[in-house]
């Protein structure tokens, strides 16, 4: 049976109209028009919608860790990202499964269907167990997945000249670090579980899951295995996604390494085109943005984690103004630790407006596009039909209080309909999204999740935590504040 979706206000590819209604049926956007018309045409379908609610297409995050908790939550809280990243490893581990399920019933609450998972592995000798449990965790929340198993091969421990930074640790801790850095995965291995995992999930006809390369990040991949990843990726016409210049460390690195920036040595060994996703990139050349928008190359930008890790701004509207795809991300990282992914947008949007006349604007219609179809596109890539209101679009779709929303500051006549995706932005939080559909399916009604409790997982998660030590905070704090602080000379 068709299902006719209509609202007060449709946004449409960033801008409100008043008179888009969208016909649902099986997975996907059948037919889009006048209500009046959709119903001449379908006077059989069931309605759902109305005057109280805004209609806008379902967001997508286009770059994501699935931590379900915040770090801060487990005892280890925001720092530099070199530091920080230390602390990985001696956090409690929780279940990929319920990690990514718990994740994801929290992304559907703020309108999120679509999410590209940077896998964080308990064990890197067990990632062919846990990717597929954490497909599972996302199956089951309702949620499609770009998965990104990981993989690096070099500079765990610092970006370069590891053996300066063990030698200025005192003796005991050079010993235990220095023989604790490196990974139980092989390139090999990794390539091989890659192809075992793209065979059995990955989706490209109705897109719940698709299987992608991550070189984890630039620093941490050799030029061999950057370039065996994207050569993976365009044999089976999937995607590569990996963290780039997300410090100013980062950026360093690639001159005291090749005496170029980043970017330009990625071009010279091949590795920028549209099949490539760099998250990040706040320490962008403004050179080299050009160079970006001409290969194709699109850009996961994490406002909230690049504010709290210490790392920076990226030139979201520059790049955008230069026609680069920029999608917006969370990173496990949000302001608040709560995944609410409209405060995202709102961040990404206010604070991308820099100071200075001269400045590149970033509008409110782009930075919902940066949420949306932007966000998928770089995500799933161009072929996947998400993110969008269109006829043939997978029906992905979010129906919002516009009551609440609206509060005492929007009387009927106000705010004019041309400021009105400026007006929501602006106000705009995870409460107010009632309804969610994935793939023609309900799975968000009255703002909670129809096939599972999520105070249930909730539970449970803190019931596996309750035993567990919590790790030991890192020792190498100090050392690794005192290591970088030399590059900054
Ligand atoms: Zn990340």
């Amino acid at each position: 049976m068709p299902t006719i979706i209509h609202a007060r206000y449709t946004l449409y590819k960033g801008v409100a109209l008043d008179d888009l209604a969208v016909c649902v049926d099986g997975d996907a956007i059948v037919d889009a028009g006048a209500l009046s018309d959709l119903i001449a045409r379908y006077p059989e379908a069931e309605r759902a919608g109305g005057d109280d609610f805004i209609l806008a297409p379902a967001f997508t995050n286009a770059h994501d860790h699935g931590r379900a908790l915040g770090t801060m939550a487990l005892g280890h809280p925001d720092s530099f990202l070199e530091i920080w990243l230390s602390h990985l490893a001696c956090l409690p581990s929780i279940p990929p499964y319920l990690v990514a399920l718990y994740s994801g019933l929290q992304l559907l609450q703020s309108g999120v269907t679509a999410v590209a998972h940077s896998h964080n592995p308990i064990s890197w000798s067990a990632l062919a167990v846990e990717v597929p449990e954490s497909l599972r965790g996302y199956a089951d929340a309702g949620m499609r997945v770009a998965m990104h198993p990981p993989i690096i091969d070099q500079n765990q421990l610092v970006y370069a000249e590891r053996n300066r930074f063990l030698r200025q640790l005192p003796a005991e801790l050079r010993d235990e670090v220095g023989a604790a850095d490196a990974i139980d995965l092989s390139v090999g291995d990794y390539f091989a579980i890659l192809d075992d995992l793209y065979q059995n999930f990955h989706d490209d006809k109705h897109h719940r899951a698709h299987i992608q390369a991550s070189p984890a990040g630039g620093q941490w991949c050799s030029d061999g295995l950057i370039i065996r990843a994207c050569e993976w990726a365009r044999r089976h016409r999937t995607r590569v996604q990996m963290h780039l210049l997300e410090t100013r460390y980062q950026r360093i690195y690639a001159y005291k390494t090749w005496r170029l920036s980043f970017v330009r040595h990625l071009d010279d060994i091949g590795a920028l085109g549209d099949w490539l996703t760099l998250a990040h990139m706040v320490w962008v050349e403004a050179d080299d943005i050009e160079l970006i928008a001409e290969r194709g190359v699109g850009i996961a930008h994490n406002i909230s984690s690049n504010l709290r890790l210490r790392s920076g701004i990226a030139p979201v509207a520059k790049l955008m103004a230069a026609g680069v795809n920029v999608g917006i991300g969370l990173d496990g990282q949000s302001m608040d630790d709560d995944q609410d992914f409209l405060r995202e947008i709102r961040l990404a949007w206010t604070i991308g407006n820099q100071s200075g006349m001269g400045a590149a604007d970033l509008g409110a219609a782009a930075a919902w596009r940066m949420g949306a179809d932007i966000a998928a596109k770089i995500t799933f890539g161009p072929r996947a039909p998400l993110g969008q209101l269109e006829i043939g679009s997978l029906a992905d779709l979010i129906l919002l209080d516009w009551e609440a929303v609206a509060g005492i500051w929007a009387p009927a006549d106000f705010p004019p309909q041309e400021l009105l995706p400026e007006f929501l932005l602006r106000r705009i939080k995870r409460e107010h999204v009632r309804r969610v559909m994935v793939g023609g399916n309900w799975v968000l009604q009255d703002g909670e999740h129809k096939t599972v409790d999520i105070s249930d997982v909730e539970r449970e998660i803190w019931q596996r935590l309750r035993p567990l030590t919590g790790g030991q905070p890192s020792r190498l704090d100090a050392h690794l504040r005192k290591f970088y602080r030399g590059w900054d000379k």
